[in-house]
């Protein structure tokens, strides 16, 4: 199964790249886009200043045309309740901000997550990155061969998560030399990514990349963000194939977002749609408590509610794990659904 990762074989810019530099980043462009009648958006358009829009034309390509309420362009598009404070909402919920090494989050025993690129090909108006000071920045090669000696002095790490803003953003050249070298690390037994780039860009899952990943030496596990069924392309779909062919895992993460994937219906058909693309349903999050994304919420007894629908609709293996990030605890916490009570 070990493939060799040639080297400084990407001379050519990617096409991907150029996909992502048209990306709509003016809300009145996508707005003309969908045939949606921009008068009354103004005031909304000033969220821009508090966190970018940023919106693939494949990602719009998959919205409704002519529909303010599309589940998709609600995740994109700016607006004005991002000003609103809400008590207990931060700029930093997870406590993420600090850490003594740049770039690596080590808040799990066994697993260690290491920020490869900071920015997105995607914006979503509920990120609970929305707030992070490295924004675009890259990871000097200093600071990345300091976070790899890190992984490898600690024999309790046995996997490594690339994760960002978005690790797909960035080039496949200097992936393919992170993971060679921490596929390296005799006890790291598995690679994983968290990236939302190839639902919205499934270009993003070209020869190039499969080339460094697919065989690299260890196990590799692909964890998509996918918020509802029109997101699952069958582009996407089509990426994935070969990918799953070649043994990698690919799993999906899901945030619980007020009007845009909130009942039961919903969910279900977004778990049946991700597991007919081969993916498996993994975790359903509670959103997390970032100052601008209020709105979204959904408390948790309305949360226990809609799973309580879910797990009746769907056999067990297509029900994610509805969790939440508690502070200080080993791992994500589960939300518990034993209690609730029969309909
Ligand atoms: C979510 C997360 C992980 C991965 O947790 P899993 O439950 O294994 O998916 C690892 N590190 C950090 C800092 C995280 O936030
Ligand atoms: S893709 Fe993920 S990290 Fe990027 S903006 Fe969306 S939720 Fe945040």
């Amino acid at each position: 199964m070990a493939q060799i990762i040639q080297k400084n074989s990407i001379t050519v810019e990617q096409n991907w790249q150029k996909e992502l530099a048209s990306g709509f980043t003016d809300p009145f462009s996508l707005l003309s886009y969908l045939n949606l009648d921009p008068t009354d958006f103004g005031s909304h358009a000033e969220a821009r200043r508090l966190f970018p829009m940023r919106v693939p034309r494949f990602f719009a390509s998959l919205m409704e045309k002519g529909n303010w309420q599309d589940p998709l362009l609600l995740q994109v598009l700016p607006s004005n309740q991002e000003f609103l404070t809400a008590p207990g909402y931060s700029q930093d919920p997870l406590a993420e901000h600090d850490t003594a090494n740049p770039g690596l989050l080590h808040k799990y025993h066994s697993r260690v997550l290491l920020i490869v690129k900071g920015g997105c090909a995607v914006n979503c108006r509920y990120c609970f990155r929305r707030h992070f000071p490295y924004a675009d920045n890259s990871l000097s090669n200093t600071e990345l061969e300091n976070n790899i000696a890190y992984i490898a002095e600690d024999p309790a790490i046995d996997e490594v998560i690339l994760s960002g803003g978005d690790p797909l953003m960035a080039k496949d050249s200097k992936l393919a030399t992170l993971a060679e070298k921490i596929a390296a690390i005799p006890h790291v037994k598995r690679l994983r990514i968290h990236t939302r780039l190839p639902v919205v860009m499934p270009s993003r899952l070209d020869a190039s990349f499969y080339r460094w990943f697919a065989g690299l030496p260890v196990q590799r596990v692909l964890v998509l963000h996918i918020n509802h069924a029109n997101e699952v392309s069958t582009e996407l779909a089509e990426k994935l194939a070969p990918l799953r062919q070649a043994g990698v895992t690919v799993l999906n993460q899901a945030v619980l977002l007020k009007g845009i994937n909130d009942t039961a219906d919903i969910q279900a058909q977004l778990n049946e749609k991700v597991f007919a693309a081969g993916i498996m349903p993994y975790y359903l999050h509670l959103l997390d408590k970032v100052q601008g994304a209020a709105h979204f919420d959904i408390d948790v007894e309305q949360a226990r509610e809609i799973m309580a629908g879910v797990i009746k609709r769907l056999p067990g293996f297509m029900v994610p794990k509805l969790v939440t990030e508690i502070g200080g605890q080993p791992g994500k916490t589960p939300v518990d659904l034993r209690l609730y009570p029969q309909d």
